[in-house]
């Protein structure tokens, strides 16, 4: 029994759970999608939240410039790359004619301090708790150079407190070395499938690692329950926490201002299609957030997730969200997209989105390793599997036949002037080693 129905009971309410169960590659367009200015309302959150997430960005920028110096100017952010190369591949192999717009690339993997989507609302977070504790303690005032972090005193004061946090990996580095650079004890939880190089690279910064043999859940539920114990610990919650969503939500405006200086221009006459890898949800669900912020109605957001991993999926189709874990149907959570092996979604995310989101759809990871290799030959880019989730997008949504982009106004003639982006989510710090591997699985797959 699942809750208090049977398998079959379930299966015969949502026949696409049939194909969940099967793990075949799946999408789902959203038939509860609404327009923007009706459900933004759902999210409890506004673009004024979002706005001070950013002006708080800003006043951190010169701490940050000064402790990475990689960042450029103490702001993390990433840039858009045109796939055109990319593109005309995958116009060739899935023998796509006609005018389909053009494919992007935003490449949060080459985001400075942690290389993932993660150095978004992770370090945020973290961040955003350092300045509260300041402020409370008189250390801080919100007018100063904000450099003054970056002393021993102010270290000093900061190692009297913790940041904890449960991850499949990413989460836990950019956490973790952001808390350790700024003087906190860090403890990061990490789940059986988090990569070793993650592990050593946290252990090398100070960061004390603690690994359970079991998945993402269950790291989270432990940290969170050693977390509640010590009132000086702060448990970053990726399943719940707003300060994650709104520091993810700061690229939508970023982006959109990206766009207009490389003069791509969106609106309804020409739709911005943005497909986002989703885990628990919070990095995806924050982004979109954001990019309905910026561009209303003009933009489309998908959620791509593994066939092994369909969490957001089967939440918001069947009503019942974090609920819900994969895991009651029998589905493994085993993958190699770690930053996507989660069994059971945010159930904030989930809610406040799903009149936001377009579609989702899942991706085996077979597909995720042919496009990381298709994409390494013919643009140069080097992305952890995880990233690649987006790759398929624009053929789903090219090829649905559930009637979505009739619903939608999306005619042959907006298609032809779209811009479909593709969020790459990680992999510019994958070791080498690591990366070789992955290249040559994708290679083998592709039959080379
Ligand atoms: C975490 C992560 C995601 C998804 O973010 P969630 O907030 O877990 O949904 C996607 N890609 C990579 C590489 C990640 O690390």
């Amino acid at each position: 029994m699942i809750l208090g129905q049977s398998l079959a009971t379930w299966r015969a309410q949502y026949p696409l759970l049939d194909e969940l169960i099967a793990l075949r590659e799946t999408s789902w367009f959203n038939p509860a999608v609404a327009p923007a200015a009706q459900a933004l309302a759902d999210v409890g959150l506004s673009a004024a939240d979002v706005a001070d997430a950013s002006a708080r960005l800003e006043r951190f920028a010169p701490y940050l410039a000064q402790v990475f110096p990689e960042t450029a100017g103490g702001i993390i952010e990433s840039d858009i790359l045109a796939l055109t190369q990319m593109q005309a591949e995958l116009q060739q192999r899935h023998e796509l004619s006609g005018e389909i717009g053009a494919l992007w690339l935003k490449r949060d993997s080459h985001l400075p301090i942690s290389g993932s989507i993660k150095a978004r609302g992770g370090i945020y977070e973290v961040l955003k708790h350092a300045e509260d504790l300041a402020l409370a303690a008189g250390l801080l005032s919100l007018d100063d150079d904000y450099a003054c972090l970056d002393s021993d005193e102010m270290r000093a004061f900061f190692a009297g407190y913790q940041v904890a946090v449960g991850s499949t990996g990413n989460l836990g580095l950019s956490i973790g070395i952001i808390s350790a650079r700024l003087g906190f004890k860090a403890t990061v939880h990490m789940s059986a499938d988090a990569r070793q190089w993650k592990k050593d690279r946290l252990r090398g910064h100070g960061v004390t690692v603690v690994e359970y043999a079991s998945d993402y859940s269950v790291a989270v539920a432990e940290g969170r329950r050693q977390a509640e114990a010590d009132p000086r610990c702060h448990f970053v919650d990726d399943e719940n926490s707003t300060h994650l969503f709104v520091g993810y939500a700061v690229a939508g405006e970023r982006l959109r201002q990206q766009l207009a200086a490389a003069n791509v221009t969106v609106d309804a006459e020409h739709p911005l299609f943005v497909y986002l890898p989703c885990g628990v949800g919070g990095g995806p669900g924050g982004v979109a957030f954001g990019l309905k912020l910026a561009f209303g109605d003009a933009v489309h957001c998908l959620f791509a997730e593994p066939t092994h991993s369909p969490c957001m999926l089967l939440g918001v189709h069947t009503g019942r969200h974090d609920e819900l874990a994969v895991q009651d149907f029998g589905i493994d959570n085993r993958t190699a997209a770690d930053g996507l092996a989660v069994g059971r979604p945010s159930g904030f995310v989930g809610r406040a989105m799903q009149r936001l989101i377009d579609g989702y759809y899942t991706v085996s990871d077979e597909e995720l390793f042919r496009n990381l290799a298709l994409l390494e030959q013919s643009e140069g880019q080097r992305l952890e599997p995880s990233a690649l989730a987006g790759m398929p997008g624009p053929l789903r949504v090219l090829g649905e036949q559930q009637g979505y982009r009739e619903r939608m106004g999306l005619t042959p003639a907006r298609l032809a002037r779209a811009t479909h982006l593709v969020w790459a989510t990680g992999g510019s710090m994958v070791p080498q080693a690591e990366m070789d591997g992955y290249l040559a699985r994708g290679r083998q797959l592709l039959g080379e």
